[in-house]
C-alpha cells in the first residue's frame, strides 16, 4: 500500500456542503475523494471499489452511521479499512459506541482541517504497519513465499471451495535431493541463495491461482486448484525440468564463481472427496516423495501409482487416460510386467516405455547370473548393490512381482539375514527370467 502514490478516501456524508468542503480539503493533501450520500450506497460502493480510509458521517437518514459502521465490521472485506467518524454531536455515549463498534478515530464538526488530516495520517500509517505486520507473519523470511502457516490455511481454504464446487485438487510435497551436499560443499550461504533461487522458479513455473509455500527447510509444498490428476503430474514434471536446468551462480570466499545444479523430487496427490483432510493429504504425498527418493531422486511419483501397485486401486477414478492405458495393455501384455503402471510412469508415453524396457533388457537380463556368482562368493558389497539397483528399475518398469521379491531380497541383504539369500534368490531368479524372456520375445531385443 506504501507504494501507492496516493491514497483513496470514502467521504460518507449526506449534507453536499460537508462533501464538497471535505473534497476540497482532502483533495489539496494530495488524497483522492469519493463520496456517498448515506450508508447504503457507501456500503455498495465498497463492493468493488478499494479505499484506504473512510470518514463517516454519524447522523444520515436511513442506515445512521453507527449501523453503517456494523455492517463494515461485520464484512471481512471491508473490516479492516481504517473507519473516522465525523459527527457535530458530541454525545460521549455515542463517541464510545463508535469506538467499541470499531471507528479508529472521531472527529467533531465542524472539523479543523490541519487536525483531521493528522488523524488521518496516523489511521493510515497504522494500517499500513499492520499490513505489514500481517504479510510477515504469513511469509518465509528467506524466500519470501508463503510460511508453513499460512500454506496450509490458504490450501485449507481451497481444499473447502473445491468440494463445494465439485472440482478437482491436487497437492504436491517437493523436497531437494542431496541439499545436505550444497551446505556441507559450498557453506550455508549458498544453500540459501539456492532455496531463494528454487522458491522463484517455483512462482514462475506455476500459475497464479496455484498456492506454493516452504513448509520446511529444503520442503515445499503446491496446491493445485482445478486441476486433474495428470495436468497436475505434468505441471509438476515441468517444474523438475526447470529445476533440473537451473544454475545457481555463488560467489564463494575466494571470490571465485562456481554454479550450483540441483534436482527435486516430487510426490502429489489428487484430494478424492472422502479424503479432505490436508493433513493426511501430506502425508500421502509425502510417502509418494519417498518413494520418489527411493527410486533414485529426481522424479515425480503420484500417490495413485503407488495404491496401484499397493493393489488399492480405486476403481472410480479411473480417468480417460487409465482406460487408453488399459486398452494398450491387452495390446502388450508382457509377462509380469504392469504394463499401465510402466506407462504412467512416464506420462502415457508408450514409445518412450518400450525404449526403456529395451534398456532395462540390456542392462539387467545377465542380473541372475550376476547376483547367483555374488552370493556364492559371499560379496555382499556386489549382491547389494545388484540387488538395490534392480528393485529401483523393476518398480519404474511395472515389472511389479519381480519388484517384491527384489526388495525382499534387498531387505534381507540389509539385515544382514544370509539364510533366506538363497530361498529369496530362487524366487526372484525364474521371475526375473520370464521378465526378460517376455521383453526379448515382444521387442525382439534378444
Ligand atoms: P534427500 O535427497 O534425501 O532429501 O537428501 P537431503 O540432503 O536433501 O536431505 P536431508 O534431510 O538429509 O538434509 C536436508 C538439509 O537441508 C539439511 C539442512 O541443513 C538443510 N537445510 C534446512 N533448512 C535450511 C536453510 O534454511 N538453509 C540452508 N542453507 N540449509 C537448510
Ligand atoms: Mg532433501
Ligand atoms: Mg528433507
Amino acid at each position: 500500500m506504501s507504494l501507492k502514490e496516493k491514497n483513496r478516501i470514502l467521504v460518507v456524508d449526506d449534507a453536499k456542503d460537508t462533501q464538497m468542503l471535505l473534497e476540497f480539503d482532502l483533495s489539496a493533501a494530495g488524497y483522492i475523494v469519493n463520496c456517498c450520500d448515506n450508508g447504503q450506497s457507501a456500503i455498495d460502493t465498497l463492493e468493488t471499489l478499494q479505499v484506504d480510509l473512510i470518514l463517516l458521517d454519524m447522523y444520515m437518514p436511513g442506515l445512521s452511521g453507527l449501523e453503517t459502521l456494523r455492517q463494515l465490521k461485520n464484512e471481512s472485506a471491508t473490516n479492516t479499512i481504517p473507519v473516522i467518524m465525523l459527527s457535530a454531536s458530541t454525545d460521549e455515549d455515542e463517541v464510545v459506541a463508535a469506538l467499541e463498534l470499531g471507528a479508529g478515530d472521531y472527529v467533531s464538526k465542524p472539523y479543523v482541517a490541519k487536525i483531521l488530516l493528522a488523524r488521518m495520517r496516523t489511521a493510515i500509517r497504522l494500517k499500513e504497519k499492520t499490513d505489514q505486520l500481517e504479510h510477515l507473519a504469513k511469509t518465509d523470511f528467506l524466500t519470501g513465499i508463503n510460511n508453513r502457516g499460512s500454506f496450509y490455511e490458504l490450501t485449507n481454504n481451497a481444499i473447502s471451495l473445491a468440494n463445494r464446487v465439485g472440482q478437482p485438487i491436487v497437492i504436491a510435497m517437493l523436497d531437494i535431493d542431496l541439499f545436505k551436499h550444497v551446505n556441507d560443499n559450498y557453506g550455508h550461504d549458498a544453500g540459501d541463495q539456492v532455496l531463494r533461487c528454487f522458491s522463484q522458479v517455483m512462482t514462475e513455473v506455476f500459475r497464479d491461482y496455484d498456492i506454493i509455500g516452504r513448509v520446511g527447510g529444503e520442503e515445499f509444498s503446491v496446491c493445485l486448484p482445478n486441476t486433474s490428476r495428470e495436468a497436475a503430474s505434468a505441471a509438476c514434471e515441468r517444474f523438475r525440468q526447470h529445476v533440473e536446468q537451473l544454475s545457481v551462480d555463488i560467489t564463494t570466499d575466494g571470490q571465485e564463481s562456481v554454479a550450483i545444479n540441483v534436482t527435486v523430487s516430487i510426490g502429489l496427490i489428487k484430494a478424492s472427496n472422502d479424503d479432505t483432510e490436508l493433513d493426511d493429504l501430506m502425508k500421502k504425498a509425502d510417502v509418494a516423495l519417498y518413494h520418489a527418493k527411493e527410486h533414485g531422486r529426481n522424479q515425480v511419483v503420484d500417490a495413485a501409482y503407488l495404491n496401484h501397485f499397493e493393489e488399492k486401486v480405486n476403481v472410480e477414478e479411473n480417468t480417460v487416460v487409465n482406460q487408453e492405458v488399459k486398452t494398450m495393455v491387452d495390446n502388450s501384455s508382457f509377462e509380469g510386467i504392469d504394463f499401465s503402471v510402466g506407462v504412467n510412469n512416464v506420462l502415457g508415453d508408450v514409445e518412450l516405455f518400450n525404449e526403456i524396457l529395451v534398456m532395462f533388457y540390456q542392462d539387467h537380463y545377465l542380473d541372475g547370473e550376476k547376483l547367483s556368482i555374488a552370493i556364492q562368493k559371499n560379496d555382499i558389497d556386489t549382491a547389494k548393490h545388484i540387488a538395490h539397483t534392480l528393485k529401483g528399475v523393476a518398480c519404474s518398469v511395472g515389472a511389479m512381482t519381480l519388484f517384491e521379491v527384489t526388495k525382499s531380497l534387498d531387505n534381507a541383504i540389509n539385515m544382514n539375514q544370509q539364510e533366506s539369500f538363497n530361498e529369496l534368490f530362487s524366487i526372484l531368479k525364474p521371475e526375473l527370467n520370464r521378465v526378460m524372456k517376455g521383453i526379448a520375445v515382444k521387442l525382439d531385443v534378444a
